[in-house]
């Protein structure tokens, strides 16, 4: 396995992860919320399906909300996006199309590489390096015995 290969795979290895922990907190959040609030009342939040992103300036904010916070809640879920929920900035962010987004994303990326292997793999082996001018597509190497694209 070539350097550059171990190190896609780590970064497969990282979105899947990745999108692992973005559909456990999305469901997660129907019943879960979590986030911080700034003294004026900006803040950043999970709830209901979606990221909350605050940005206001609010003189007296209460400072028993100021900080991390989290429990349960009995907002409904939602599933869209909204904006201009505060001044100068308010926008609630559905986290699914962000999965959808990086898993697609992700697949993408595997099917070009994939596509390039097996593209290098016509002309000479991943494995050994011997010419494979002459073979058929799907035939073994005849130096080292490894199927092509592997
Ligand atoms: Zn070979």
């Amino acid at each position: 396995m070539s350097v550059f290969s171990r190190r896609w795979s780590v970064a497969t290895t990282v979105a899947v992860v990745a999108i692992a922990v973005m559909i456990l907190t999305w469901v997660g959040s129907t019943w879960f919320q979590a986030g911080w609030a700034g003294s004026r009342g900006s803040m950043v939040w999970l709830e209901g399906g979606r990221i909350y992103i605050i940005r206001q300036n609010v003189t007296n904010y209460p400072a028993e909300h100021v900080g991390w916070a989290y429990g349960s809640h009995d907002t409904p879920f939602r599933w869209w996006y909204e904006d201009r929920l505060a001044w100068p900035f308010g926008i609630a962010m559905p986290i699914w199309p962000l999965t959808i987004v990086l898993g697609v994303g992700t697949w993408v990326g595997r099917w070009v590489r994939h596509r390039a292997r097996v593209r290098t793999a016509l002309i000479a082996c991943v494995h050994c390096g011997y010419e494979r001018k002459g073979l058929l597509p799907d035939s073994v190497c005849p130096e080292c015995g490894h199927p092509p694209g592997r």
